[in-house]
């Protein structure tokens, strides 16, 4: 993988011009509020984008039409130096029984035209090899939030 310094905010803006048509036609927000003064990091710009695009195309999936989706960034100094990007739907949730699988390559709950249930056990490995994590918070009927977390070294 090509390493280079990159901005994760701008990563996130690329990454959402090309969803933007898909939510448009599904009448779904998608609203972003960028952190200001990101630090660069050292990473492959490739993979981090598709991580942010497996997990938005996901939260456009589970809202549906006329759902919304917040995303957030920023940077965080007296924690522990990671850039964090929330990604925040209000679709119907994951149920607890689902919630520890939904990392498993091919654990999917789409049909087999709609999902292959690798993207999120693609993004898992990504984030990982980059030193960071990703964590889910889930509540049936409310939403689901998402924040992956990448270092800054
Ligand atoms: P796929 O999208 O192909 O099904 P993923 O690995 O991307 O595979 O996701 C696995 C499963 O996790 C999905 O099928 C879905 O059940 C669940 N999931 C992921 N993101 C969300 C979300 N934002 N809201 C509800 N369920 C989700
Ligand atoms: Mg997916």
């Amino acid at each position: 993988p090509t390493q280079e310094m990159v901005d994760v905010n701008n990563i996130l803006s690329e990454t959402l011009t090309f969803l933007e048509a898909e939510a448009l036609n599904r009448d779904i927000k998608i609203v972003s509020e960028l952190g200001s003064q990101l630090p660069r990091i050292t990473t492959d710009s490739a993979q981090l984008q598709q991580v942010f695009l497996n997990i938005v195309d996901n939260a456009i999936d589970a809202v549906g039409k006329g759902g919304l989706i917040n995303i957030k960034t920023g940077y965080d100094q007296s924690k522990n130096g990671d850039i964090f990007v929330e990604i925040q739907d209000n679709g119907p949730g994951i149920p607890k029984e689902a919630l520890s699988k939904i990392f498993d390559p091919f654990f999917t709950t789409k049909a087999p035209a709609e999902g292959t249930g690798l993207g999120l056990s693609i993004s898992y490995s990504i984030v990982e090899k980059l030193g960071g994590k990703i964590t889910v918070q889930s509540e049936e009927g409310k939403g689901t939030t998402f924040v992956i977390y990448v270092p800054v070294r």
